[in-house]
């Protein structure tokens, strides 16, 4: 699904990711390990296609990035859900925060209504649909985010410290979260800094450090 081969990123005279080479499976679940500065957001925000590598090449859903024209990026994009901290919920009802991923692609208000409610109860916010963020627990507002990030059933979920401002206990039920959309056949990414989160999972793990993938293995 996700293929980086001898991918390079430099920001001026900083490499944020060196020769970097690994795949991630259609279906799989995974986690990208590594300090703060690792280089973990640029690895995801390349897969998100918001930035080009600077060296080597990338493949995602079998589309190799290189070969592909402007115009086609945002047809790649719509198979990718993102949760990313600068994404942040809108200060509307947690319905309409939902219902926005469906409606910017032009989605019937008909056809909205049953697939919001539906990933509103995946995510246990169904009773919460009227809801201002504002109003909501952290976790909650994460499992909105969530719910926006896959109401339109991406093919691929990346998620950017998802659990950052989270209690270990609601940060495990959010992981739990992840594994039941993973089993519906999204293949999900999550990079993180906290080894907590994937201990036990049985899922890989790749471990970056001053941008180079030091460690491959299963948590
Ligand atoms: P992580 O997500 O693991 O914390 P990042 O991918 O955010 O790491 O950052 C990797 C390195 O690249 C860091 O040294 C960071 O300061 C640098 N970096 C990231 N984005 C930019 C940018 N837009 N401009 C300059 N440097 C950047």
């Amino acid at each position: 699904m996700i293929r980086f081969f001898n991918v390079s990123k430099f920001y001026d005279n900083l490499t944020a990711l060196r020769n970097v080479t690994f795949s991630i499976d259609k279906g799989e679940m995974a986690f990208i390990a590594g300090p703060s500065g690792a280089g973990k957001s640029t690895l995801l925000r390349l897969v998100y296609l918001a930035e080009k590598p600077d060296a080597g090449s990338l493949t995602v859903d079998g589309i190799e990035l290189e070969n592909m024209k402007e115009s086609e990026i945002p047809y790649l994009r719509r198979k990718i859900g993102v949760v990313f901290q600068d994404f942040r919920l809108l200060n509307r009802t947690v319905f309409d925060n939902v219902a926005l991923a469906l409606r910017i692609r032009g989605i019937s208000e008909r056809e909205i209504k049953p697939l919001v409610y539906e990933t509103l109860k995946m995510v246990n916010l169904r009773h919460k649909a009227d809801s201002f963020p504002s109003a909501l627990s952290g976790g909650e507002q994460q499992r909105a985010v969530i719910a926006r990030a896959i109401v339109a059933e991406p093919t691929v979920l990346l998620a950017d410290e998802p659990t950052g401002n989270l209690d270990p206990d609601t940060a495990a039920g959010i992981i739990r979260l992840f594994k039941e959309i993973n089993a519906r056949g999204t293949t999900i990414v999550i990079a993180t800094h906290n080894r907590e989160l994937f201990r036990n999972t049985g899922k890989r793990v790749f471990t970056l450090d001053s941008g180079n993938l030091v460690s491959q293995g299963v948590g």
